[in-house]
């Protein structure tokens, strides 16, 4: 089956709304700001209901006729816990549910309003659901202590951008994936990583025994991020391990 993002740790995106606002400087350049504009939306003034609702029940079908999970990243174009989605979610928890042959990655910049926002059979999480938040700076990370605290079958983080030196030792034993990444922005405008940055967090999560994904970087500020995940000649780019998980590693 046809995969429908670019993304390199997922086979799909689902925005069952989409547009957004900012909340920290993780979202300084926010890529759905030209992508919402050339399609005549504004991007920044809250979530709008998408009509892509059907898609997920036909990749599910898919993913049980290959044998194969597949990964589905949900609310690329927005954050899925912005509560001006409240009205929507527990429709989209029931997609999610039903939708058992993939694994819905939810990433966000808001996990103190998630747990008021989890289904009532939540439990201690759906096996299908991966929830991560963002941290690219030392301040965000009050969010990965916020997302510790949820129960959830894979809990992740996503240091991209990458804006400084963070230290998740604290965490680590809480977290079973940790993605890092520069920022993706025009020339002049972009904030460069520093690779030593990664480094760090590299040798945290082999510490603690935790896979690091390491996504893109500029390599100078001229041309196209690299994105083969390779860190002093060694790629990096590891998964989550988790029993149901396993028909894909
Ligand atoms: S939370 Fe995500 S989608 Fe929303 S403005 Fe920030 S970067 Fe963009």
């Amino acid at each position: 089956m046809a995969q429908n993002s670019k993304i390199g740790w997922t086979d799909h995106t689902q925005n069952f709304w989409w547009g957004c606002h900012k909340v920290s400087e993780e979202c300084r350049h926010c890529y759905i700001s030209g992508i919402m504009r050339r399609g005549g939306y504004e991007p920044f003034a809250g979530p709008m209901r998408t009509k892509n609702w059907s898609n997920p029940r036909r990749w599910n079908r898919a993913a049980n006729q290959s044998g194969k999970r597949l990964r589905v990243f949900t609310c690329s174009m927005s954050d899925f816990f912005h509560p001006g989605a409240d009205a929507w979610r527990d429709e989209a928890w029931d997609v999610i549910r039903a939708c058992e042959s993939l694994d819905w990655l939810i990433l966000t910049k808001r996990p103190e309003l998630i747990e008021d926002r989890l289904p009532d059979d939540w439990g201690d999480g759906f096996p299908n659901v991966w929830l991560g938040t963002t941290a690219g700076s030392t301040k965000s990370l009050a969010r990965v202590d916020l997302l510790t605290q949820i129960p959830a079958a894979v809990r992740f983080v996503s240091a991209e951008p990458l804006l400084e030196a963070i230290d998740l030792r604290p965490y680590l034993d809480s977290l079973d994936w940790v993605i890092t990444g520069c920022e993706r922005a025009k020339k002049g405008e972009r904030r460069l990583m520093d690779l030593d940055w990664v480094r760090e967090i590299d040798s945290h999560c082999t510490a603690f025994g935790v896979p690091h994904f390491f996504k893109q970087y500029y390599k100078d500020d001229l041309g196209l991020p690299r994105e083969d995940g390779i860190l002093d000649g060694e790629v990096r780019q590891g998964w989550p391990q988790s029993p149901h998980l396993v028909n894909r590693l």
